[in-house]
């Protein structure tokens, strides 16, 4: 993330982009990936943007990263509650967007992604 441009996500906490918001409260917010890659796709984001990855998040404020998965296994909940949870970490594993989110994945996921590893 630019240090003097808002991310993606900033733009949605501060509804200048629409998003589908499925949860929220005063730290953190959940909405619909606008590219699902499974039948369920949420992105659960910490509002503050002072965070890249989920590295430095859990180097910072390890109780936020805490209250990102138990809002994350809430949410599964209400999907019969067992859940993929991605962090993507840096450009060459696929992050695009360089404020902290977790990529909630639920249904028709295939095989496990550890078994790509030869
Ligand atoms: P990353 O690649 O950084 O791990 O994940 C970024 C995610 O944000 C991608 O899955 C992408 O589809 C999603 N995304 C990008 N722009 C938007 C947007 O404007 N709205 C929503 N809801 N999701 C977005």
């Amino acid at each position: 993330m630019s240090t003097t441009e808002p991310s993606i996500f900033t733009r949605i906490i501060e509804r200048e982009i629409p998003a589908s918001i499925v949860a929220e409260n005063e730290r953190l917010i959940a909405f619909n990936d606008i590219a699902p890659k499974a039948p369920v796709h949420i992105l659960v984001v910490p509002k503050t943007p002072e965070y890249a990855n989920v590295a430095e998040l859990a180097a910072g404020n390890p109780a936020l990263l805490a209250e990102l998965v138990s809002f994350a296994q809430t949410i599964a909940d209400e999907h019969g509650g067992e859940f993929r949870l991605v962090f993507n970490t840096g450009e060459k594993a696929g992050q695009t967007i360089f404020h902290v989110h977790a990529h909630i994945l639920i249904g028709n996921l295939g095989e496990d992604p550890r078994a790509d590893f030869q």
